[in-house]
């Protein structure tokens, strides 16, 4: 496989397989269609947590691959991520929770994931400020956090400058094939675009674009929100999580805390990449967040936000190549964790387009045909 390329969603995904692409071949011509602007939906809201810790076993080694790229990501693509290696921790509040702490190790650091148990009073020194019913937890010296909106300014700034073509407000509508293979791309404004290998890297609404050709996946959108309070002095590190309770906690450059961890927004209408903030996830959300880490009672909420990500019924990525339709490659459903595999996945879809090694061993529990229906 090589011609001509086009990838359908300018998020993360599709930036970081446009570069990966141009960067393997710089003789093959590469579309990014995006129909709205560069990482509009859940990259540009991303809580960009860059994490190896508790992941699905599927989807570990192309996290630690993932993880392996982040620390030279801002010299290769020569623009500022954000990206800094603060370690994970999460905690345990109560018995449950550091059942579950101590349950989890062994299995991770058996595949590589390099974490350790830490007791209260390490947890303590990790993250000083954490809850006074800390029992400890388990951290991850890798994992790390970056910045959303300067990540997809950095895909974005690469891309153009190895030569990829991107056009926002151009959406594709439908793909069309001829004898078993991908030929074109319809745009939205009614032009075809032809072409010899198609990535759909369309987010949550990758679903309906394949239905059209009859490749039904289980891709459903969600909303999930997240909160920025007032700065305050830098005191955390790690990015914080706990066992048993919706959270992701960490401490941005200029002193604001960023909370996430699933909770849900409500979206309107779904094929819109519109949501609303919901005032039970924003009440729940600062909840947890407070009890996990007190200091946050003194700190108000600043701005609210959502995303909408693409999730599959197993929370794990549909990656690679639809069989039967030869030339046509999904990268979709990474159910809330996509962000930290970004450098290793377009790698991964560049590959699979130019017929290189495809690095198999890193997604071979997450391969597109699982799922299909
Ligand atoms: C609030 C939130 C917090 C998150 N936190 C983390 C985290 O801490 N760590 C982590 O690893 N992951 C996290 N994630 C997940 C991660 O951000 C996503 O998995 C990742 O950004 C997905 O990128 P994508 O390119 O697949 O999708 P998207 O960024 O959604 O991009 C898809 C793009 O396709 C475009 N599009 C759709 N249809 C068409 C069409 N027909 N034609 C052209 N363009 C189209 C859309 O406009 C969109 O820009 C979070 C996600 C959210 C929403």
């Amino acid at each position: 496989m090589a011609g001509s390329v086009v990838v359908i969603g300018g998020g993360l995904i599709g930036l970081s397989a446009a570069v990966h692409l141009r960067r393997a071949d710089p003789r093959v011509p590469v579309t990014v269609l995006e129909r709205a602007r560069v990482g509009d939906a859940a990259s540009g809201a991303s809580a960009a947590g860059v994490r190896a810790m508790g992941r699905d076993p599927a989807e570990r080694a192309l996290a630690l691959a993932g993880l392996a790229r982040w620390p030279e990501l801002d010299r290769e693509l020569e623009a500022k991520t954000g990206y800094r290696r603060g370690g994970g921790l999460r905690v345990a509040l109560d018995d449950a929770g550091w059942a579950e702490a101590r349950a989890t190790v062994g299995e991770q650091r058996a595949a590589g994931v390099p974490v350790e148990l830490v007791d209260a009073a390490a947890a303590r020194r990790l993250a000083p400020g954490v809850s006074a019913d800390c029992r400890g937890g388990v951290h991850c010296p890798i994992d790390g956090q970056a910045d959303a909106v300067a990540t997809v300014r950095a895909w974005a700034t690469a891309a153009r400058r190895l030569g990829v073509r991107i056009e926002e407000g151009v959406g594709a509508d439908a793909l069309v094939t001829q004898g078993g293979r991908v030929a074109s791309v319809v745009r939205s404004d009614g032009a075809p675009l032809a072409c010899d290998a198609v990535v759909v890297a369309a987010g949550a609404w990758s679903a309906p674009l394949l239905g059209k050709l009859g490749v039904e996946l289980p891709l459903r959108g969600r909303g999930l929100q997240m909160l920025l309070t007032d700065p305050a002095p830098a005191s955390l590190t790690p990015v914080v999580g706990c066992f048993g309770r919706p959270l992701s906690l960490k401490q941005l450059d200029d002193g604001a805390y960023l909370i996430g961890g699933g909770w849900p927004a409500r979206i309107p209408d779904e094929r819109q990449n519109r949501w609303e903030v919901l005032a039970d996830s924003v009440r729940g959300s600062l909840e947890v967040a407070r009890a996990v880490y007190p200091p946050l009672t003194e700190r108000t909420v600043a701005r609210s936000w959502a995303g909408i990500e693409a999730f599959t019924p197993d929370e794990i990525p549909l990656l690679g190549p639809v069989t039967g339709l030869e030339g046509l490659l999904v990268a979709a459903g990474f159910s809330g964790h996509g962000f930290a595999l970004v450098p290793a996945v377009g790698d991964i879809l560049a590959r699979l387009a130019l017929g290189l090694d495809p690095l198999r061993h890193l997604w071979s529990g997450l391969a597109a045909d699982r799922l299909r229906t």
